[in-house]
């Protein structure tokens, strides 16, 4: 039998749905709506074409966008004042520093320049603290991690007491996801194994799985035999394995995206799973629009 797919694209759309009627209903209440500050440090093609993303839909759910591009050789020290700028102005409410940075700025000390309470990527060392805690200490959830389990609550998929194995453990996604399905609440309370290449038996720990949870980066590195019948997948991978013609623009060639699971296989074995593109991907920025939102939210005290 065939898996349910649990597509990215169709919860994106039901979220910025959501998001942006609560985006109206505030500016109603309260004359307010939130504020995101992308800043984009450069030219770089890909971190161009994410902040168009991130900026087109911030605009589609009533945000207020503004966009700060910057030339490469900005200083460290402008760069920092810029964000000491918008940590200041109460009509933003999340700065987004597009990465990676040119080599002459220290990365880390520009995200933990960032007021913990406008880290909507959820990055500073403050949020990973308060999500390790748990509970109402959580602010910012990061946002991949955030749109994995958005995506395993919305399927319907039982998460209290489930065995969740999670390959991977980077600190964008592998940790903090773990993290998350350990904690003691609502879409949580899962056992929680994380494998990593020193892993003795990964095949082993995967069988295991009621959830299981893949970011390596490694292009079918999950073997349907590893699957158990009837597991929720989520394949967070994204790799890009060759190139084919574009169909809207003739002439162009288009990567073409694996991801981490052997998805026509292992479609037949488990109960439901993430397709790669189309899954987890389009999660990411519409969590960023979330925790934009939530962070207008606590500033109102209406959290
Ligand atoms: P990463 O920082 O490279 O971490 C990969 C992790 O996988 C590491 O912990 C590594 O183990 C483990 N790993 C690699 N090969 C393995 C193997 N053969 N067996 C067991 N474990 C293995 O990657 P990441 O940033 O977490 O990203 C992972 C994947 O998710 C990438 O394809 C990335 O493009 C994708 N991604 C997608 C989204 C999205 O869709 N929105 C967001 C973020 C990432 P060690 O620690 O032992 O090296």
């Amino acid at each position: 039998m065939s898996a349910t797919l649990i597509k990215g694209t169709e919860i994106r759309e039901e979220i910025l749905e959501e998001i942006t009627a609560e985006v109206k209903e505030i500016k109603e209440k309260y004359d307010k709506v939130p504020g995101l500050v992308t800043i984009l440090v450069g030219e770089n093609p890909a971190s161009m074409s994410y902040v168009t993303l991130k900026i087109k839909t911030a605009l589609r759910v009533g945000f207020k966008e503004i966009q700060e591009s910057q030339p490469v050789d900005i200083s460290e020290e402008d760069l920092l004042a810029l964000i000491e700028k918008y940590n200041n102005d109460d009509s933003i409410n999340g700065i987004l520093v597009q990465l990676p940075l040119p080599k002459h700025i220290d990365e880390k000390k520009v995200l933990n320049a960032i007021d913990p309470d406008k880290d909507v990527d959820g990055f500073h060392p403050v949020n990973v603290g308060r999500l390790m805690i748990g509970g109402d200490e959580v602010k910012f959830p990061p946002c991949t991690p955030a749109g994995i389990q958005e995506m395993i609550v919305r399927a319907g998929v039982e998460t209290s007491g489930a065995e969740v194995v999670v390959v991977g453990r980077s600190n964008i996604v592998g940790k903090p996801i773990a993290n998350m399905m350990l904690q003691k609440g609502p879409g949580a309370n899962a056992t929680v194994t994380i494998v990593h290449t020193r892993t003795k038996d990964l095949a082993a720990h995967c069988k295991r799985a009621d959830i299981l949870i893949v970011a390596a980066g490694v292009p079918d590195l999950v073997k349907p035999e590893w699957i158990q019948p009837g597991a929720c997948v989520i394949d967070v991978g994204v790799n890009r394995v060759g190139e084919k013609p574009s169909k809207k623009n003739p002439g162009k060639m288009v990567a073409i995206l694996k991801g981490d699971v052997d998805f026509d296989a292992a479609k037949e074995i488990a109960g439901s799973i993430t397709p790669v593109p189309g899954g987890v991907g389009p999660m990411t920025i519409t969590m960023l629009m979330k925790n934009t939102l939530k962070s207008l939210k606590f500033r109102l005290g209406i959290q």
